[in-house]
């Protein structure tokens, strides 16, 4: 995917790289610059380019398909990075490089680019609960050998708080990641058996439920996962000490692995964009309550208890913040409402993992600890906050 250019990453609306319909030789023919791209040296690649003359937003872009064999793109660098070296990352310039326009004219942006990203930001979420397992994993067993003032340091409160927690980020993350999976199937399920009939308004009604259950679960998943994943990989490196930053242990690869998740595929405060309206519109505070009504054993009812009280502070704090009116209040209060929505939805699906297997009873528990003490004080943030404040945030162009 060629979306990201000099003047244009996380405002795809700003791209340049020009597409030109040749009328002599009946091609479209490209020309620009794209950087960043994983896989640049690659034959086949999607990109995203200004079909519209003279326009200035989404609507005029349309997407293309090239194949670099022939001819017209070269590789002008290969960037060197911080992690993920496996990968290369490429800048590429496109000099009247022939290319094939897909689907329809100036949907590039606003259909193609956003349906291919939403299955990007699902594939970067599961990327994170996999680098979370190893930097838990590492961690782990790193601190059940190393010994210490005489005991295994994961004897220490300070060290196995701090496993335990990050085995319930890695158990949150993961089932955010399955739920959020398994609502895409669903979703698109659905679209696939359109393909071949028509749905019946039973089966219409339910495809839509699970397509804005993607759309809303989508950003959340990708931005929190990717966020616990490079919280997991410093911990792991720290339970490695003075080793764990050395490029003798795994942890340090890991370490700067686990970077590129909350960057690519859009940003944590872009995940946060996507995922704001899903607060205001009440979408995570509906499922929360679909959660908060399934059925559970007795001795897991404290834990749904605790939820309800946490979803009042929810309710509240949003409140507070759309009723000011006030849209950049609303943007500097963003990411404490999706993080306090998504700390919820992640614990109730770990209540509903312990209802099922009595393996993820600690990791509820001890997530669910982490949720009241963030929803707490974000709900006191947010309370004690006004309009005026931000005055004492912003910065002086100088
Ligand atoms: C290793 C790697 C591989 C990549 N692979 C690809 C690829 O294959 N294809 C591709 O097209 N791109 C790729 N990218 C590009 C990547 O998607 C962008 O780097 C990313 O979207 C951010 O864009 P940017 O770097 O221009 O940062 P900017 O957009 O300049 O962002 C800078 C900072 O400003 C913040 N910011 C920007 N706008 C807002 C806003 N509205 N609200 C709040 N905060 C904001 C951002 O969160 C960030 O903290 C890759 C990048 C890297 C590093």
């Amino acid at each position: 995917m060629d979306l990201t250019e000099p003047d244009a990453g996380s405002d795809l609306q700003a791209v340049q790289l020009k597409a030109a319909w040749d009328e002599k030789k009946g091609i479209w023919l490209l020309n620009g610059v794209k950087r960043f791209i994983t896989n640049g040296d690659g034959d086949i690649a999607l990109v995203l380019a200004r079909s519209e003359a003279g326009t200035k937003d989404g609507r005029g872009l349309s997407m293309f398909i090239y194949d670099k064999r022939s001819g017209g793109v070269t590789v002008r660098r290969i960037e060197h990075k911080m992690g993920i070296i496996g990968s290369p990352t490429c800048e590429l310039v496109f000099k009247d490089a022939p290319g094939e326009i897909v689907g329809d004219r100036k949907l590039g942006l606003i259909k193609y680019v956003m349906a291919l990203m939403n299955g990007a930001r699902l594939g970067i979420h599961a990327q994170s609960v996999g680098v979370s397992e190893s930097a838990y994993r590492e961690a782990l067993s790193y601190a059940k050998e190393r010994v210490q003032f005489g005991k295994a340091i994961i004897r220490f409160p300070a060290v196995y708080e701090m496993i335990t927690t990050m085995k319930a980020k890695l158990d949150a993350s993961r089932t955010l990641l399955y739920e959020t999976a398994r609502f895409v199937d669903m979703y698109k399920t659905y679209a696939h058996i359109s393909d071949e009939r028509a749905l019946d308004k039973d089966e219409k009604a339910e495809m839509k439920k699970y397509q804005r259950l993607s759309d809303l679960f989508t950003p959340l998943g990708k931005g929190i996962a990717s966020e616990f994943c490079n919280q997991l990989a410093y911990d792991a490196v720290q339970i490695h000490g003075g080793s764990g930053f050395m490029k003798d242990y795994p942890v340090e690869r890991i370490y700067r692995d686990a970077r590129i998740t909350s960057i690519y595929e859009g940003t944590t405060q872009l995940q946060v964009v996507a995922a704001i309206r899903g607060v205001t519109t009440g979408g995570y505070l509906a499922q929360i309550r679909e959660y908060e009504s399934q059925k559970i054993t007795p001795e897991l009812e404290f834990m749904r208890r605790t939820l309800i009280i946490l979803t009042d502070d929810y309710e509240q704090a949003v409140t507070r913040v759309v009723e000011s009116n006030d849209n950049e209040f609303i943007d500097f209060h963003a990411r404490r409402l999706v993080e306090m929505a998504g700390f919820i939805l992640m614990s109730y699906l770990l209540v509903v993992d312990s209802n099922r297997d009595a393996s993820f009873t600690k990791s509820a528990k001890v997530f669910i600890k982490l949720t009241k003490s963030l929803v707490k004080g974000h709900a006191e943030f947010i309370r004690g906050s006004v309009v005026e404040d931000l005055a004492a945030y912003k910065i002086e162009m100088e």
